[in-house]
């Protein structure tokens, strides 16, 4: 299908469904985003954007705006949570150098990606929660909470954890709580704080920060194990206290963090399968999902964002180079398999931070080992992840 000239709704003004409306708007599509928000604002906290998600908003055309509004990781550290001695240094900086390891605020790439899809002709219409999509006639049919039903041609579902598009496409799946829980919240930065990501490890429980917006804030999420059932949610606020008793006995660094946390978030984490079906051709439309509607991911590989970026680059590039059906039935296939890998590697990530015990012990010091001896290789692991370019696929 030449996209170009094409009617095109987004449901989902995110990272994955502003991303997609530009890319199709540059290709030439008639793009209109409808989000459920009543403004473009400053929600959420801290991203990584490793270079596979880069290079999408390179070739976007956004490079400039990613780097201004960004700071480059240098690093990841891997730290034992109660002394805070370094047990691994992942050198991030020989990753991919010319597309880079950002850290971000999430409301800034927001802003970029809306200015820019702003400017290349998109419409972003606010305060537009749909409650009902339904995929059983010849077009998408959208209904709003206000009651207004639209019926656009193409439809691309970028309505993130929740998504009725996923829904209409697979049925209702039911995720399971996997008995953990994250807090978030933003920190004034200490001076010349170092564009580093640290992971401060212990049992049952780790904690991420990193610099954010030129080094004056820091970002903080901390992920505990816990079986009291907590809501799937990015709005939920919790007192600043339970988070600092769940983190009471990790080392002096992290409590001082802690000491300045006011507004704080917590999630509850839930497994999703990764959907089994990504898009639909009708009689006279079509519908996609992408990004967390189609596999939503546990933060532990920081790939949520990075994921939306490139399922958004190859919908709008199959899309504009296929007929409707062929470009959907590779759009899947190059993605799903993919995105489940991603998806499971960040499960297993969150046994490997929480160990406690012998087998705590042990896997610190084989890190530590492997550090010394072969200070790339762990990283190393990650190539198929990182030194992947969708937009040369
Ligand atoms: C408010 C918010 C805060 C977040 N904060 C963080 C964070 O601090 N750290 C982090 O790592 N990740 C955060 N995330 C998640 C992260 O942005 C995503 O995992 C990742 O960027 C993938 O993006 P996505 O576009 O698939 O989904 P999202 O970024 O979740 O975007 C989905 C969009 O769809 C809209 N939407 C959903 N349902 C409807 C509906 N029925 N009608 C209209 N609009 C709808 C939502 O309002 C949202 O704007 C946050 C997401 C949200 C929505």
């Amino acid at each position: 299908m030449a996209i170009a000239g094409q009617q095109v709704t987004v449901l989902g003004a995110g990272v994955g469904g502003l991303a997609a409306a530009l890319a199709l708007s540059q290709r030439g599509a008639d793009v209109t985003v409808l989000e459920q928000a009543d403004a473009i604002r400053e929600i959420g906290a801290g991203l990584q954007i490793s270079p596979n998600g880069t290079c999408v908003l390179r070739a976007l055309g956004l490079g400039a705006e990613l780097d201004a509004a960004s700071m480059r990781a240098q690093a990841v550290e891997l730290r034992d949570g109660q002394d805070g001695d370094l047990i691994l240094r992942l050198d991030l900086a020989r990753l991919r150098p010319k597309q880079g390891y950002h850290l971000l605020h999430r409301a800034d790439l927001i802003d970029l990606l809306a200015k820019a899809a702003r400017a290349a002709g998109v419409q972003i219409r606010l305060l537009q929660k749909v409650e009902n999509v339904d995929l059983s006639g010849p077009r998408p049919r959208l209904t709003t909470a206000q009651g207004g039903e639209s019926t656009p041609s193409f439809l691309i579902g970028a309505d993130g954890l929740h998504s009725r598009t996923r829904a209409a496409l697979n049925g209702k799946t039911a995720p399971f709580f996997t008995r953990h829980v994250a807090w978030r919240c933003v920190i004034p930065a200490e001076a010349e704080a170092a564009p580093v990501a640290e992971v401060h490890m212990g049992p049952g429980r780790h904690l991420v920060s990193y610099p954010l917006r030129g080094g004056t804030l820091r970002n903080i999420v901390a992920v505990e194990e816990r079986s009291a059932w907590v809501e799937e949610s990015w709005s939920l606020r919790d007192d600043p206290i339970e988070m600092k008793l769940a983190f009471a006995a990790f080392g002096p660094r992290v409590q001082g963090w802690l000491e300045q946390a006011q507004d704080v978030y917590v999630w509850g984490l839930f497994r999703h399968p990764v959907a089994s079906v990504w898009a639909k051709t009708l009689a006279e439309g079509a519908a996609a999902i992408l990004g967390d509607a189609a596999h939503p991911t546990l933060p532990f590989l920081a790939q949520g964002a990075s994921m939306a970026l490139e399922d958004a680059w190859l919908l709008a590039d199959r899309l504009a180079k296929l007929p409707v059906a062929d470009a959907l039935a590779a759009y899947q296939s190059a993605r799903a398999p993919r995105c489940a890998r991603i998806v499971a590697a960040a499960n297993g990530n969150a046994k490997v931070y929480h160990l406690s015990g012998l087998q705590r012990s042990i896997a610190h010091t084989a890190l530590r080992l492997g550090g010394l001896i072969a200070p790339n290789l762990a990283l190393k692991r990650f190539d198929w992840l990182y030194d992947f370019d969708v937009t040369q696929s």
